[in-house]
């Protein structure tokens, strides 16, 4: 086994212990690669290892590697440029990093053009950090309410959150128990466009906790593919 493979084994088996503790089935946890840095062979060693489903925060890097990576799930994970969306219209599965109204009209635009229906999330900025994008509870509710009504070629699929940075993950339950929260409220809202089915927090250093309070998709990168080496 090479580490990229050792570690998703780790890693599935740390997510499914977690989720047995907190859910009556305990599989229904999607873990997302995150590979942005990461060259096409080591993505392509983690969908030889059992990985489906990989996130990337810029488009240059979708671009760059679709296709010189086998057949996978692509997740928008990053900040997006209205100007940008025209490139992965057709290559991403699915968008996390909605938060402006201009955005979502832009890829509902470019999805009625490709003739298809983009799924997204709503990013939730819980800690309201000003380093952060995403958006506050209260303006979530808002921009949802746009999109049902202007955006046909958009499916809302849930919301998504990047907790702040802290050592100790305790810190930060607080504010994956209030996405949850929110998450559970859009859920019960019942319109065709409108189909809750992710809630998108955890990563490398917080995953456990975020999937104790409801998260249901892992956004997972250094504790796949070891530490990110930016260039210089
Ligand atoms: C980089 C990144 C991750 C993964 O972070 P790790 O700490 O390497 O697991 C998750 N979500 C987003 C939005 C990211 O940009």
């Amino acid at each position: 086994m090479n580490h990229i493979e050792e570690n998703i084994a780790l890693l599935k088996q740390r997510i499914k212990n977690v989720s047995m503790q907190h859910r009556p089935n305990g599989s229904d946890v999607l873990l997302v690669a995150v590979t942005k840095t990461r060259s096409s062979e080591e993505i392509n060693l983690a969908i030889d290892a059992g990985i489906t489903d990989i996130g990337e925060n810029k488009v240059q890097e979708i671009i760059d590697k679709y296709d010189r990576v086998k057949s996978v799930r692509w997740h928008m994970i990053g900040h997006l440029q209205t100007n940008k969306v025209k490139y992965i219209i057709d290559k991403v599965n699915m968008i996390h990093s909605v938060d402006t109204f201009k955005l979502a009209e832009e890829i509902d635009k470019r999805a009625e053009q490709a003739g298809l229906i983009m799924d997204i999330l709503v990013q939730i900025n819980a800690a309201n950090e000003e380093s952060k994008f995403g958006i506050s509870e209260k303006e979530s509710e808002n921009l949802i309410a746009e999109i049902l009504k202007n955006c046909p070629h958009i499916r809302i699929k849930g919301l998504m959150s990047i907790a702040p940075f802290e050592n100790d993950p305790e810190e930060v339950r607080p504010y994956f128990k209030q996405v949850h929260t929110l998450f559970d409220r859009f859920s019960k809202i019942a319109d065709e466009k409108l189909d809750f089915k992710f809630l998108s927090m955890g990563m490398s250093n917080d995953y456990e906790v975020a999937i104790a309070e409801g998260s249901n998709l892992v956004r997972i990168g250094t504790a796949i593919f070891g530490d990110r080496h930016y260039p210089q």
